[in-house]
């Protein structure tokens, strides 16, 4: 969204106030999502400071294959690059839409650098737009399933958190803020789908796409583990093709998707 002049973005903002306050009312559900949101983010600052374990570089699959070093790690985010593609060229012009797949698609570049020598600088360009993603989904929740225009509004504030969580690991080499950016989307998202009503058919995809997430997790784990079973495919290399299938089951929501209640 492109405010012209600030009455603009008084409006919105106004807007948005409105219809909070108005939910207030007699909507508990919004209340405990702001509360857990605020709680959260002040709960950060009892943490200790997070440092990025270097140890998280070094990768089960090192092999070398047609040149390119880490070879199975690098080749296996090409998927995210045609998924991010095929959302952007295929899906109804949304910023909340475009923002998720133009994350993805650049997940898949920021990704494949990174394996081709991972290190805490070329990590940074992996996480960027993967914070932009997780954002991205949050804001698409709450405009599915909380309101529309509420979820287009807060789409911005919540990926400048996304990419402020990234410079400020940058800039203090704290990951704090990062993993609440990875962490409130896996609490704010079960509530918001528990709590809300859907507006649109095709939520059986978003639970493929969470279990896809889940498993994408587990294969990340036992990274060593499932390399050691035959040297074939690393933990790490199926962690990528998991988390590209979750995001081909967002993508399907997005195709299939209809409004079955209107606004
Ligand atoms: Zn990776």
């Amino acid at each position: 969204m492109k405010y012209r002049t600030t009455t603009d973005f008084t409006s919105h903002s106004c807007y948005l106030a409105q219809m909070m306050l108005g939910r207030l009312k007699n909507s508990r559900p919004v209340l405990v999502f702001l509360v857990l949101m605020i709680a959260s983010l002040v709960g950060l600052l009892l943490l200790p400071p997070i440092a990025q374990d270097q140890s998280y570089h070094d990768f089960a699959d090192q092999r070398t294959l047609l040149g390119v070093p880490h070879f199975w790690n690098v080749v296996s985010n090409f998927p995210f690059i045609a998924i991010g593609a095929a959302g952007l060229w295929q899906l109804r012009r949304d910023p909340a839409i475009d923002v998720l797949f133009l994350g993805i698609l650049l997940t898949g570049f920021g990704s494949a650098y990174y394996h081709l020598d991972p290190n805490d600088r070329t990590l940074f360009w992996d996480r960027l737009p993967m914070a932009v993603s997780f954002m991205a989904i949050l804001a698409n929740a709450i405009e599915e399933r909380v309101d529309a225009k509420a979820g287009a509004i807060l789409l911005w504030p919540l990926v400048a958190v996304g990419v402020f969580s990234i410079l400020l690991w940058r800039w203090t080499g704290d990951l704090r803020l990062y993993g609440w950016v990875q962490f409130f989307p896996c609490l704010a998202l079960p509530l918001l789908f528990l709590l809300f009503p859907a507006k649109y058919s095709g939520t059986s995809y978003w639970l493929i796409a969470a279990a896809l997430y889940a498993l994408a997790k587990l294969f990340e784990f036992y990274d060593s583990a499932i390399y050691s079973i035959g040297s074939i495919l690393s933990g790490h290399t199926l962690k990528h093709i998991a988390a590209a299938a979750a995001c081909v089951a967002v993508l399907r929501h997005f195709q299939k998707r209809r409004l079955i209640t209107s606004e």
